[in-house]
């Protein structure tokens, strides 16, 4: 068992000042060009050599190559991106560019992940190689950084066998992890119903088809998709999102636009999903002589953990914390990822890192805890140690 202790002192106290230095300048997703040069800076200061930028546009992949001898490399990833948010935490170290703000713990995993290869630069008491992945917006829609990356062909191109990712978790304890076998966080597809009907005047319903009456209908329908047609013990979201009409009292308009999202763990029901919202909606509209337009974005998968990638992570974050500190048994989040892009490219997994009692990831009091960074500082250290242990 190593000591969280050998990632406090003079490390923690550098990693809280980037921590803070990217909070006070965040980069929304695809322009992180000043938070890459910082990052690109510090790995070189401390003596990393391959260090590739411009990859997805602002990502950085750098490796790292261990003395214990020939060995595969894995991949340790952070993402870089904040939020179009308006910062509302008080902190001295605020956004310094109102509209941006790290509200999802961004510029701790940066911190955390500069942390581990200064430390892993130093010791390298590995074998193998460890890559660095700092990858540009997380957040954003599809396409997204990490998906931008795995088809700019990181894995091949730097021998990536295995990957792992890490998010800071507020509600949960600063010092504990979280992370459960299987799917960990969901999938999100998002869909557009445009219902055609026949507009007209509002007095004259009976010389229209009109499309709102339809629209209702067929957001009522969906509900019983989840509650009628899937089995009740799997897992999937449907949420009508988006509606618009006509803008008059006095019209029926011709169309009504629906939209909304799905959310799921299993993948095998966003094609259910795809094919039962086509289904019920075309029928209702059709049964009142109405047609729809359908559309089905398929965005971020679900993000699936690899048997033997948690049953490692498991063992690197227990033998830094302690078997107590690790719930290797969380309820998945429904909450979409796009880490998922790495982990259907490579095995591996994806924890959770306590924030403490903060305010939620993605609103504008969050902050991440710095408390949290020799822990995960001291996670990336004991997991390189375990996979790659000489
Ligand atoms: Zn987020
Ligand atoms: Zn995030």
């Amino acid at each position: 068992m190593r000591s969280v202790n050998a990632f406090g002192g003079d490390l923690q106290r550098e990693a809280t000042e980037w921590r803070r230095y990217l909070h006070e300048n965040p980069e929304l997703d695809f322009q992180e060009h000043n938070t890459a040069r910082f990052v690109t800076e510090k790995l070189a200061s401390f003596g990393i050599n391959h260090i590739e930028t411009g990859i997805a546009e602002t990502g950085i992949v750098a490796l790292i190559q261990g003395e214990g001898g020939d060995g595969p490399t894995i991949g340790l990833r952070a993402d870089m991106d904040a939020l179009p948010i308006i910062e509302a935490s008080g902190k001295p170290w605020s956004s310094k560019s109102p509209g941006k703000m790290h509200a999802c713990g961004h510029d701790g995993h940066t911190a955390m992940l500069l942390g581990a290869a200064k430390y892993l630069a130093s010791t390298r008491n590995f074998k193998g190689s460890v890559a660095l992945i700092f990858q540009p917006a997380e957040e954003p829609e599809f396409p997204t950084g990490g998906f931008k990356m795995v088809q700019e062909g990181i894995m091949d191109r730097f021998g990536i066998s295995q990957v792992f990712g890490m998010h800071s978790w507020p509600g949960l304890e600063v010092g504990k992890f979280a992370i459960c076998h299987g799917s960990i966080m969901g999938s999100q597809d998002d869909f557009d119903i445009v219902v055609k009907g026949r507009g007209g005047h509002a007095a004259h319903p009976y010389r229209t088809i009109d499309p709102v009456v339809i629209a209702a209908q067929i957001i009522l329908g969906l509900q019983t998709l989840v509650s009628r047609k899937t089995d009740p013990l799997e897992s999937l979201v449907i949420s009508v999102t988006k509606l618009s009409a006509a803008q008059a009292y006095n019209v029926i308009p011709d169309q009504v636009e629906i939209a909304g999202t799905v959310r799921t763990l299993a993948s095998g029901l966003r094609d259910f999903a795809e094919q039962e919202i086509l289904a019920s909606a075309q029928g209702i509209a059709r049964g009142f002589g109405a047609d729809i337009e359908f559309r089905y974005l398929r965005s971020v998968p679900a993000t699936f953990n690899h048997a033997e990638g948690t049953d490692l992570a498991i063992q690197a974050a227990r033998s830094l914390v302690g078997s107590a500190s690790v719930n290797d048994k969380m309820k998945p989040s429904i909450g979409a990822e796009d880490f998922a892009y790495m982990l259907e490219a490579r095995p591996g997994a994806y924890i959770f890192l306590g924030n403490g009692p903060t305010a939620e990831c993605h609103n504008p009091a969050f902050d991440f805890d710095d408390e949290a960074l020799p822990y995960g500082i001291g996670y990336w250290v004991s997991l390189v140690e375990t996979v790659l242990g000489t």
